[in-house]
Formats: C-alpha cells, structure tokens, sequence
C-alpha cells in the first residue's frame, strides 16, 4: 500500500481542525492538528497525535502543557497559519486560560497538562489531563478528503 492511499482513506473520516498551542520561555507556539480525540470521562483525558518532525513535539515536552482550541467555521485562516500554508500573515494574538496560550474565538479552548506520552511510529501520542475548558456557541470548521468544509444543515 503506498502513502497516498493511505491518505485518501484517511480523508475520507471527517474531523473538526483544532489549533495545538503551548508556551516556551515566553513564546507562544500553535500547530493545527485534527489528529485528536476525547479519551476518557473520569478522569477526563483527551490525546493529539504530534508528528516527530514537528516542532511542536519538543515544546510540549519542554512545557509540559499545551491548549486544544477547536476551531470556528469563520477560522479556516488560521488552521492555514498554523500549518505554515499562509506567510506573511497578521500578527495572531493569544489570550491564556489556566496560564496556558489559547485562541480567541475558537469553538472549545481546552487546556491541559501533559499526563502521558506515547511513541508509535512516526507519531507521538500526547494524552493530556484537562485542566479546565472554555467553550462557544458557533459552528465548527470541518476538514474532508483534504479540502475545508461547512456543516450543512441540520437532518431531520
Ligand atoms: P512550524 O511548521 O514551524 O509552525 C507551524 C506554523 O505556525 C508556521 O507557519 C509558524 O509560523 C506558525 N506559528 C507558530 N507559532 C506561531 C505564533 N505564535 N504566531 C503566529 N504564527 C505561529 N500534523 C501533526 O503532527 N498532527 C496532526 O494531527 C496534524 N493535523 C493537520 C491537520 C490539517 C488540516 C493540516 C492542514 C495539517 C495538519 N498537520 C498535522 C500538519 C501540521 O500542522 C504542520 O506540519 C505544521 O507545520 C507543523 O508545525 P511545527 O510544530 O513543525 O511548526
Ligand atoms: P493528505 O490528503 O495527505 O491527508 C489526508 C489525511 O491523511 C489526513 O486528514 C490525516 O488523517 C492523514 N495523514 C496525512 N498525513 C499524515 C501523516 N504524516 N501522518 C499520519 N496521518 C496523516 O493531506 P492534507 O489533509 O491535505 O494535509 C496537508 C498537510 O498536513 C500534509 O502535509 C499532511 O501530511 C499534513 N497532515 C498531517 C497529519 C498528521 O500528521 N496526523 C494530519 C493531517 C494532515
């Protein structure tokens, strides 16, 4: 099986797209990822699933802490900021929850402490242990086969 297929087999479960952030020295750090996941009610544990080249990989084990901000239909720019696809782009202003970089506007911040990490394969899985949640009323940002998408409406 080559990686294309396995991609196209991917893209093809709907995810929302979040928006990772966490804080060194000072210097906040986002990443977009819909590699995430709802793990456990009690305790209450979510996981993302970060690439071992990506940057973001070596600052949340730094920091020890990191935010999941789940984006809003209206923030398609910033997934594309935050997976390097835009340049040049207006400077992104962070707000904190718990002490914890998150975005504002976003559907759900969750900030969490990193409470287990797990390599497999090309991937570390970062389970964090949620500290405390922000959440809006608005519609989510969706991500399909590669492409950005809208809910439609609602069936009945
Ligand atoms: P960089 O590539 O250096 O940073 C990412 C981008 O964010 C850069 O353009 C940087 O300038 C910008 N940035 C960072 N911090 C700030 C800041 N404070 N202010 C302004 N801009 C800033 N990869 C995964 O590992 N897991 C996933 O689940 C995943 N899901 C993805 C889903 C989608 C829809 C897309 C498009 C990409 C996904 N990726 C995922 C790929 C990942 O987003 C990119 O590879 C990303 O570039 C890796 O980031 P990095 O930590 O290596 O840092
Ligand atoms: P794509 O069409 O290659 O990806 C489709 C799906 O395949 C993604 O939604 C994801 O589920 C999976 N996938 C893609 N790259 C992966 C990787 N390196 N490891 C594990 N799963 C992966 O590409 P796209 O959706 O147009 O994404 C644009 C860029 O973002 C690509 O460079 C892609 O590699 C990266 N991306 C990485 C991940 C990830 O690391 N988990 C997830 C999504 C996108």
């Amino acid at each position: 099986m080559d990686d294309r297929q396995f991609r196209d087999a991917m893209g093809k479960f709907a995810t929302g797209v979040t928006v990772v952030t966490t804080k060194v020295d000072g210097n906040v750090h986002g990443m977009t990822a819909n590699a995430f996941m709802s793990v456990s009610l009690n305790p209450k544990l979510v996981v993302v699933s970060i690439a071992e080249k990506a940057q973001m990989l070596e600052k949340i084990k730094q920091s020890g802490t990191f935010s999941v901000n789940i984006l809003a239909a209206d923030q398609q720019e910033l997934s594309m900021v935050f997976a390097g696809q835009v340049k040049n782009h207006k400077e992104v202003v962070f707000e904190h929850l718990n002490g914890v970089p998150v975005l504002p506007n976003s559907l759900a911040q969750i900030s969490c402490e990193v409470s287990a990490s797990h390599v497999e394969g090309d991937h570390t899985l970062i389970i964090g242990k949620v500290i405390d949640i922000r959440v809006e009323d608005s519609e989510p940002l969706i991500y399909s086969s590669g492409k950005y998408r809208l809910l439609a409406e609602e069936s009945k």
